[in-house]
């Protein structure tokens, strides 16, 4: 048996769900990442730090449903708001503005630098997707740019170089254009310049060759939440988007409340015009938010936007404002929720207590594979990290390729084997839930999955 297969000698059940599934939903997955070889763990209970699968197996949750579950699965402070919030309301939903609304775009006006107005959606896709929308109608330039490797949600426009092949991706100074997904129209590829993340060089010559043509930037300020922008690069492309009337949106669904609670623009000090949250912000429920300037949110308003359109004359004469709907935007159960989840962030020391409990799992794994005589880093920030199996200093989508990603698949599934939880290759998310003997359990199952797989 190979490591991927025996993983279901413990998940019989979640084989058989798996079949199952297949019948009646494409692969049997809801999203095309939740699949896993030879088959997904199913699960069905989670606890703090700890999810259970199907056949009872525990794992410590390293994925906390794509960082979204800061607080861990389940915190009694986090449920009690929702469930509150719908025995007051008496209803789930109220299709209406609500107390709530206010109150948490107050919130995120409080704590993110660049933010004086919000609007929410359902998930962090919709939230850059409206961002971007914004943007396009605010600067009326017909193309967005976006940084290889930057992951901003499943839809066309963003849907182009996130992964893509070696062969098709061209020169890393130059970047192609590479749809991620058939079915994603011509327009969208020949309108979408890809940029070389924390390549400011290079990033520089191909905006000063577009600029007429780039209504804005959007990129993630730490890529995959765990590659950092070097500082003098985020703050070389805020120069040169300023200089060149680019508008530049930060990417937040995973940095947001993960690296501080205003975000990765509160820690390196660099102000963009339009930012898009989720993730934490529904406290484990869907969500995004947009936020940004007045000047440039105001061009959401019904009232109309006539008088703000800086450009665009001939779409300004078809339409008077931005639209945008959503029949659960500002849901009052996830508000009640994502408010409780940055209450309980807001509590002094919380996040450097994570923060510190995440530094010390990263050292101590790297030791351990120091002993090990294997290379290998830990690269994040905050409470997020990856294991990257590989000497070089890891700054970009293409540094990533010089990694040894068949040995670290092996070693995940031995983890998963031995209880510890997150997708083959994933990120490491950390919780305020996670343990001392969390931590010291996951360092010795490395230990176990690297004597496993040197056998
Ligand atoms: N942007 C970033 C940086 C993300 O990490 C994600 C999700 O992983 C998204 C956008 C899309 O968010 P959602 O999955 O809520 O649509």
């Amino acid at each position: 048996l190979n490591r991927q297969e025996y993983i279901s000698n413990n998940t019989a059940t979640s084989r058989d769900l798996h079949e199952k599934a297949q019948e009646v939903i494409p692969g049997g997955v809801t999203a095309n990442i939740k699949h896993i070889d030879p088959h997904p763990i199913v699960m069905e209970k989670g606890n703090g730090s700890k999810l259970y699968d199907v056949d009872q197996n525990e794992y410590i949750d390293y994925l906390l449903s794509y960082g979204a579950l800061i607080a861990g699965h389940g915190h009694p402070a986090v449920f009690e708001a929702a469930m509150e919030q719908m025995r007051e309301a008496g209803t789930t939903i109220f299709g209406t503005p609500h107390r709530l609304e206010t109150v948490m775009a107050e919130k995120l006006v409080s704590l993110y630098p660049s933010i004086e107005m919000v609007r929410f959606t359902n998930s962090g896709l919709e939230a850059t997707m409206l961002a971007i929308r914004a943007a396009m109608a605010y600067a009326g330039k017909s193309k967005i740019a976006k940084f290889e490797g930057h992951y901003h949600g499943g839809y066309d426009q963003v849907l182009m170089s996130v992964n893509p092949d070696h062969g098709a991706a061209g020169d890393p100074t130059s970047p192609n254009a590479v749809p991620e997904s058939l079915g994603i129209p011509d327009y969208y590829q020949e309108n979408t310049v890809v940029l070389p993340f924390n390549d400011l060089d290079a990033t520089e010559k191909i905006l000063r060759q577009r600029a007429d043509e780039v209504s804005a930037i959007i990129l993630e300020p730490v890529q995959g939440g765990f590659i950092p922008a070097d500082q003098t690069f985020i703050e070389g492309v805020r120069d040169l988007t300023e200089e060149l009337g680019i508008l530049l949106i930060f990417d937040e669904v995973k940095t947001g409340f993960r690296l501080g609670l205003g975000g990765a623009q509160e820690s390196y000090g660099v102000t963009p015009d339009l930012t898009a949250l989720g993730k934490v912000l529904g406290g484990g429920f869907p969500v995004g938010a947009i936020g940004g300037k007045k000047e440039i949110m105001d061009i959401l308003s019904p009232a109309g936007s006539r008088d703000i359109l800086t450009a665009g004359a001939d779409q300004r004469a078809k339409h008077d404002t931005l639209f945008h709907s959503g029949t659960y935007n500002g849901h009052p159960t996830v508000l009640a929720s994502g408010l409780a989840t940055i209450e309980l962030l807001e509590k002094d020391r919380t996040l450097e207590e994570l923060f510190d409990k995440t530094n010390r799992l990263r050292n101590e794994l790297e030791e351990l594979y120091q002993a090990y005589n294997i290379p290998m880093q830990t690269v994040g920030l905050g409470s997020i990290f990856n294991i990257i199996l590989a000497d070089d200093s890891i700054k970009n989508y293409r540094d990533l390729k010089k990694a040894d990603t068949s040995l670290r698949k092996e070693l995940d599934y031995e983890l998963l084997n031995l209880g510890i939880y997150t997708k083959p290759l994933n990120r490491y998310s950390l919780s305020t839930a996670h343990s001392e003997e969390d931590l010291k359990r996951t360092v010795e199952a490395h230990k176990q999955a690297i004597e496993n797989v040197m056998k």
